[in-house]
C-alpha cells in the first residue's frame, strides 16, 4: 500500500506560546484529511506545549545531539525529545549544516541517536546554487546521503528524506518539475542502493519554498511523497493549503 503523502512544517526559530493557536487550528483541520500525514516542528520551547495542544498530526525536533546527555550547553538530545513528546525529529538540515558546521558524519551520528530513542526521522539534504551551476547536484545529494543515512537495523522503515536545495530555501525560487523528478530518481535509486529493497519505501519529501499556489505541481511530480515547508507553515491558512493539495492529489 502507498504511504500516505507526507506534510510537515518546520517552524525554524520562531513561535512563542501565542503561536499555539495555529497549531491547534492546523490539528483540528488535519483531521478532515485523514489520507494526508501532517506533522509540525516547532522550536524545542514549544515541543511539549504543541504535543498537548495537538491531537491528531505529529510533532518533531528540529535538530537533536548525537549523545543522550552531558556537558553540551545549550544542545537538546534525541532522548529528551522523546521525553517532551516528539514523535519525529529533522535531522542535517541545511541551515545546520551551514551555520553549525554539521557534517554527514554528525548527521549520521544524530539520525541513528533519534532512531535509537524511538524518534522517526526526516533527514535534509540538498546542493547549493554553485553546486547546481557545475552540474554537480546528483553527485552531491549522493554523497550526503552515502555519509549521512543511518545504519540502524531497521532505519528505512522510519525515515524520510527531504531533498532541499539549498538555493531555493525561503528564495520563492524552485527547481523546474523536471529537475526535482530528476532528482529524486537519483535519490530513490541511492537508497535502494542503502538499503536494498527497503530503500524503495521511503518518503522523499521536496522542500524549498513550496507554497499554496505551487504545493500541488511539486506533489504530483512522481516520486514526491511530501513537502517539509518553512515559511509557509508559520500560518495554519498557508500550511493548510498545502495540507489541501496533497489531499486532492491523493483523491483521484
Ligand atoms: C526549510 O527550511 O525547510 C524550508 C523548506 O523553508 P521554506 O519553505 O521557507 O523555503
Amino acid at each position: 500500500m502507498a504511504a500516505l503523502p507526507y506534510i510537515v512544517g518546520n517552524w525554524k526559530m520562531n513561535g512563542t506560546r501565542a503561536m499555539l493557536n495555529e497549531a491547534r487550528a492546523i490539528d483540528r483541520s488535519a483531521a478532515r484529511f485523514p489520507k494526508v500525514q501532517v506533522g509540525i516542528a516547532p522550536p524545542a520551547t514549544l515541543l511539549y506545549r504543541v504535543r498537548d495542544a495537538v491531537e491528531v498530526i505529529g510533532v518533531g525536533g528540529q535538530d537533536c545531539h548525537a549523545r543522550d546527555n552531558g556537558a553540551f550547553t545549550g544542545d537538546v538530545s534525541a532522548v529528551m525529545l522523546k521525553d517532551a513528546g516528539a514523535d519525529f525529529t529533522i535531522v542535517g538540515h541545511s541551515e545546520r549544516r551551514e551555520y553549525n558546521r554539521e557534517t554527514d558524519e554528525h548527521v549520521k551520528a544524530k539520525a541513528e541517536a533519534a532512531l535509537s530513542a524511538g524518534l522517526a526521522v526526516i533527514l535534509c539534504v540538498g546542493e547549493t546554487e554553485a553546486q547546481r551551476d557545475a552540474g554537480d547536484a546528483e553527485a552531491v545529494v549522493a554523497a550526503q546521503l552515502q555519509g549521512s543515512c543511518p545504519g540502524t537495523d531497521g532505519a528505512a522503515d522510519k525515515l524520510s528524506v527531504a531533498y532541499e536545495p539549498v538555493w531555493a530555501i525561503g528564495t520563492g525560487r524552485v527547481p523546474s518539475v523536471a529537475d526535482v523528478a530528476a532528482m529524486h530518481k537519483s535519490i530513490r535509486a541511492q537508497l535502494v542502493a542503502i538499503y536494498g529493497s527497503a530503500g524503495a519505501d521511503v518518503r522523499i519529501l521536496y522542500g524549498g519554498s513550496v507554497k499554496a499556489d505551487n504545493a500541488s505541481e511539486l506533489l504530483a511530480i512522481p516520486d514526491v511523497g511530501g513537502a517539509l515547508v518553512g515559511g509557509a507553515s508559520l500560518t495554519a491558512e498557508s500550511f493548510l493549503a498545502i495540507v489541501g493539495a496533497a489531499a486532492s492529489l491523493g483523491a483521484d
